[in-house]
């Protein structure tokens, strides 16, 4: 197996993974949506004047990326059996009143923190009034996306062969992507440009059919992409714990 990182930033990872198959590197990208996540699950509503209805507001509060402040553990396995303590929920509250935009900013927030603060959550008219307390417990994506840490895709690293070519160097031309690169006088690909539209082998086939690219069956290119409650590194090293765990529960049971 190995590893060679091409990007990274605290938004955006992505690396070539090499060595392993098809359905492993699905099963890491699946563990993504078992990582457990903060996200508010129930708002109480006491006075709500906007323009949107309480649901409509609950949802929209629902999806806004939070960060623990402290360890939070799950509500199930929680000491207090699920009724909602400080070990497993964190609590947010808002009290205001129009005319403004009201932000995510604006919400009191006790065990989290809100990671984009410029979310706008609704718009209050003259005297309109907006009062909720809501909380927010650990869940993972399985359950509803609301508790996804971000994105993780994959695709296979495009392998690119050239037999029988007499160097008329159109491909270059009608790849749309300018994957094709012309080197010491043979032709190449850029494998993370190339999205294996496959127009230079459609050209070719009319011509030598000189060119294949075909999707490799053991490299792969990941994406990781993080919503903000934690960087993509950590996205990625928790869904192999996430993986290391259930297999590890498997191998329990069939004991
Ligand atoms: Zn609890």
């Amino acid at each position: 197996m190995k590893i060679e990182k091409i990007h990274e930033s605290d938004e955006k990872l992505s690396f070539v993974l090499g060595g392993i198959n098809f359905s492993f590197a699905n099963t890491i990208r699946r563990s993504v949506y078992e990582i457990p996540v903060l996200a508010i699950d129930t708002v109480e509503f006491y006075k709500n004047d906007s323009a949107l209805y309480d649901e409509i507001l609950a949802h929209r509060l629902g999806l806004i990326p939070l960060k623990a402040s402290k360890t939070f553990t799950s509500r199930e396995e929680c000491s207090c059996k699920g009724k909602g303590c400080m070990k497993c929920t964190a609590t947010l509250k808002l009290k205001t009143k129009g005319p403004r935009t009201v932000y995510a900013s604006d919400l009191e927030t006790k065990g989290c923190e809100i990671v984009f603060k410029e979310m706008p959550l609704v718009f209050l008219s003259q005297d309109q009034e907006l009062e909720f307390s809501a909380e927010a417990i650990l869940g993972k994506a399985t359950e509803h996306t609301k508790f996804s840490p971000g994105i993780v895709w994959f695709r296979a690293l495009p392998e690119f062969s050239i037999k029988g070519c007499d160097k008329c160097l159109k491909c270059i031309e009608i790849c749309p992507k300018k994957a094709i690169i012309l080197k010491d006088d043979t032709l190449t690909i850029d494998q993370m440009k190339c999205d294996m539209c496959e127009a230079c082998v459609e050209l070719c086939s009319e011509h030598r059919n000189a060119i294949s690219i075909i999707p490799s069956q053991e490299n792969f290119i990941f994406y990781v992409e993080s919503f903000g409650q934690k960087t993509p590194r950590e996205i990625f090293a928790e869904a192999l714990e996430v993986l290391n765990d259930n297999l590890k529960e498997l191998a329990k049971v069939v004991k």
